[in-house]
């Protein structure tokens, strides 16, 4: 009932009351919860509950992010598992997240401020993560020095490990401090 409400566009609160007589879903409640403290199960300890649930919960993530191959973030990171922890301080590892959602102070402050969004007046394009990592015409060179190729794909630079030259390079093109 909970669920299809929600679904109807109802906002439920849950609150405690002293007494359930009188209101019929309580009182409803109040039998079930009776009735089902007569079944006994047979015991089954936490542990290997748990882990089991956290397995089928992670098939099944798993499952619908495959299906994700448009989202931009699939692109970079395709198992639902998480990235492995990095040795960065937290300041880099801060820029890291921020370049693997694409969301930096340079590519997004326009929203805050209401003004168009940034283009790189170079390509003619809109100034994205994708566009200054790894598209952008004009630090071709600097890719080539960094990366031995003008246009490495997003997931070789901000993949599990990131790229060991990725901070180099976007120190190198100005881009670190605003991220
Ligand atoms: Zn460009």
């Amino acid at each position: 009932m909970y669920t299809s409400l929600l679904g109807k566009g109802y906002n439920i609160s849950f609150c405690w009351i002293p007494g359930h007589i009188g209101i019929i879903g309580n009182e409803k409640a109040d039998i079930a919860a009776k009735e089902a403290r007569r079944i006994t199960w047979p015991y089954v300890p936490l542990p290997d509950i748990d882990c089991i649930l956290r397995s089928k919960v992670s098939r099944s993530w798993q499952e619908i992010w495959n299906t994700q191959t448009n989202n931009t973030l699939h692109f970079i990171q395709s198992l639902v598992g998480g990235f492995k922890p990095c040795n960065f301080n937290r300041y880099i590892s801060v820029k890291l997240v921020r370049l693997r959602i694409g969301h930096t102070y340079f590519t997004h402050r326009y929203l805050l401020h209401s003004e168009p969004a940034p283009i790189c007046q170079t390509c003619n394009t809109n100034f994205t993560v994708r566009h200054i990592l790894s598209e952008c015409e004009v630090s071709n060179n600097c890719r080539i020095r960094w990366f031995g190729k003008a246009h490495p794909q997003l997931h070789e630079l901000l993949g599990d490990p990131p790229h060991f030259n990725l901070f180099s390079f976007v120190v190198e093109i100005g881009f670190m401090k605003v991220i």
